[in-house]
């Protein structure tokens, strides 16, 4: 958060801060070239938006996380969110090559479940018996799954 004095066309500076015990916050910026003060005044409200963002007033501002909280959830999800709990070589499903599962085992792991069945599918659409890198290198081309 930062202010421009007009007149000056001067970045302020950061005077002072004020913490009331009533939640609101008061900051002060000093232009240091005419010497013009202007003060932010919050309401609780918005202190609190300030302070969630992880905003220092005057100091340094930390870049904001808007994904924090999905990525939290994302990463405590389970992997095989996407599988349907479906073991490769088990039942209907194609089986995984040695080199196919290592490179499956690079995929985050968030997406993991949801790549293997994608490939799987594939896999079977076309009446293959076995995964392996080349076939992932096929599918990916052809579904358009780059990095996957
Ligand atoms: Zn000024």
């Amino acid at each position: 958060m930062k202010f421009l004095c007009v007149e000056c066309d001067r970045q302020m500076a950061f005077e002072e801060r004020q913490l009331p015990g009533d939640g609101t916050l008061a900051a002060a910026f000093r232009c240091p070239q005419c010497s013009r003060v202007v003060a932010l005044l919050t309401n609780p409200m918005e202190t609190q938006l300030v302070a969630s963002l992880g905003v220092k007033i005057g100091g340094a501002t930390l870049p904001p996380q808007p994904l924090e909280m999905v990525r939290g959830m994302v990463t405590t999800g389970r992997d095989d969110a996407f599988d349907e709990g479906r073991e490769p070589g088990a039942g209907s499903g194609p089986i995984w090559s040695m080199e196919a599962r290592e490179r499956l085992a690079r995929v985050p792991g968030f997406v993991r479940g949801m790549v293997k069945r994608i490939y799987a599918d594939y896999a079977k659409d076309r009446g293959i018996a076995e995964i392996t890198p080349a076939v992932m290198d096929t599918a990916r081309n052809e579904l358009g799954l780059e990095g996957m």
